[in-house]
């Protein structure tokens, strides 16, 4: 008889875990509360044109990368979605002239450098920073070795200082608007100068492409692995309970030798368990926790944008849905044919702590024209910036934190943690106890897709060995 495990939520890190533990011989079942796989990490079609709501760039697409192992062994990347990488990177639009990050980083200091001759000092300075991360990766416990770390070994040197100070901090020193706007375009500003240096080198390093057909297809792809492992997944079946023994589904139990909780973290503690969980970590999470928020757009167009960058930054002001922001990020979707023939779908992104200013337009009603509000300003800007656009939108559709929460349930509809300077993220265990693991957002460092994976592997290697299973990664 195999042992039985649970696991609750079919996001990334649930697939993940759920992949590992079914091949190292458990019987999994995975109880997913949405109609399709991948969590936050899904897209969404209305009227021809599919809207791509996570992944923009995929750390471990580099195919010499421990993380791109995991992805490949877990079936994320398989040939029906090969990863591309865009270049440029980002183009920035409305400033006084145009400048990119190009994937070459000689070329794109060359050209800042060029834009902004007062900068060239700063500029070389902070790509000397970015040169230290020339071999830094993710590490994956049980893949990265040692040689890995030796290589990590400037990187880390530098961490510390780049730990201490945001990322808005770390650029002050350089003076032309244009040029600090392209680079505070990378990650949200708030975050620490440790993830700006991961993130932008991560695209000098042949890192951080895009996989054809989005975070849905990543995601069905590793839902078949699973299913093709012998795994079973249920759809629009909500986890009450986390109990003794098994999880409480309808107001029944179901049994299992082992529970894998794949929810975001901090909403489980709070609701998932028959007393909210007061351990010391759990009090530090529900203290120190900072969320990632987000409010996307998504607009369908009747024009083919394809002569247009990939990722434009907007140096336009917007102050709408509960943010105040001096620029934005467009996501230009012509070639990947995510809309019928000649159309092009479009999404922006307005990152922001916006939980309670949706929350409270939902409690007086005003919710539904707020989001068309923002939409309809959205769209006035583009069709200012792509006059090929003007009267031709053909739908719009806008996911708010609110959205993120209804359907999956995650704190203040974040979708991972920011993280601050001086600070650490506040993750749970990934063993709470034998029989009763944790993975996903806010059980690994930092944020985003990488922990997800990495901390479901975790928690099935966990699994194994409290079960004297042997870990089986293929
Ligand atoms: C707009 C956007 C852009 C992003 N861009 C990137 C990017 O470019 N690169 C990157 O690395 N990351 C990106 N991310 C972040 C990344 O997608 C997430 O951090 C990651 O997918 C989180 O995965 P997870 O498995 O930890 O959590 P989730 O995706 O939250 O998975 C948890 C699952 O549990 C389910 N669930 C919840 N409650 C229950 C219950 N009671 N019973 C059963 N099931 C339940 C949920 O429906 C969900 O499917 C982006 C996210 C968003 C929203």
């Amino acid at each position: 008889m195999k042992e039985k495990v649970i696991i609750v939520g079919g996001g990334i890190s649930g697939l993940t875990a759920g992949i590992y533990a079914q091949r190292s011989g458990f019987d999994v079942l995975i109880l997913e509360k949405c109609a399709t796989p991948g969590g936050v990490s899904t897209c969404w079609k209305r009227k021809g044109y599919m809207f791509e709501g996570g992944v923009h760039w995929l750390n471990g697409s580099g195919e010499d990368l421990d993380l791109h192992k995991v992805w490949k062994e877990v079936g994320a990347l398989q040939d029906n979605n090969p990863v591309y990488f865009k270049d440029p990177v980002y183009v920035l639009k409305g400033g006084k002239g145009e400048i990119s990050i190009h994937r070459d980083a000689a070329r794109t200091l060359e050209e800042l450098s060029a834009y902004s001759p007062g900068d060239k000092r700063v500029l070389r300075s902070i790509f000397r920073d970015l040169r230290m991360f020339r071999y830094f990766q993710s590490p994956v416990e049980g893949v990265t070795g040692i040689w890995d770390y030796i290589r990590m070994f400037p990187a880390i040197c530098i961490t510390p200082r780049l730990w201490m100070q945001s990322i808005t901090h770390y650029l002050s020193r350089i003076k032309d608007p244009d040029v600090r706007t392209l680079l505070e375009a990378v990650v949200a500003p708030v975050n620490n100068a440790l993830t700006f240096a991961y993130t932008l080198s991560s695209f000098f390093n042949g890192d951080s492409g895009y996989p054809s057909g989005g975070s849905l297809r990543m995601a069905l792809n590793m839902a078949d692995t699973f299913v093709k492992a012998g795994g079973e997944i249920r759809y629009n079946t909500a986890v009450e309970k986390v109990v003794d023994g098994g999880v409480i589904v309808g107001g029944d139990l179901l049994k299992a030798d082992a529970v894998i909780v794949t929810v975001d973290a901090r909403t489980a503690i709070d609701k998932l368990f028959e007393k909210p969980l007061e351990d010391g970590w759990a009090r530090r999470m529900r203290k120190l926790l900072v969320t990632s928020q987000t409010v996307f757009v998504g607009i369908g167009v009747e024009a083919d944008l394809n002569n247009y960058p990939k990722s434009m930054v907007l140096k336009v002001p917007f102050k709408d849905g509960g943010v105040d922001l001096p620029f934005f990020i467009v996501s230009n979707y012509a070639r990947d044919h995510y809309s019928p023939e000649g159309c092009t779908t479009l999404s922006a992104l307005f990152p922001g702590y916006t939980y309670g200013w949706w929350k409270a337009a939902k409690e007086d009603g005003s919710y539904e024209a707020k989001k068309e509000a923002v939409a309809q300003k959205v769209i006035g800007i583009l069709e200012e910036q792509i006059p090929e656009i003007k009267g031709k939108v053909a739908v719009w559709d806008v996911a708010t934190p609110l959205t993120y929460q209804r359907y999956c349930d995650t704190f203040d509809g974040s979708y991972m943690s920011d993280w601050l300077p001086r600070t650490f993220t506040t993750n749970a265990p990934n063993r709470y106890r034998k029989g009763l693991y944790f993975a996903g957002q806010r059980t690994a460092y930092s944020g985003g897709l990488p922990p997800a994976v990495i901390s479901g592997r975790i928690a099935a290697r966990l699994l194994c060995k409290d079960f004297g299973l042997k870990f089986k990664n293929q």
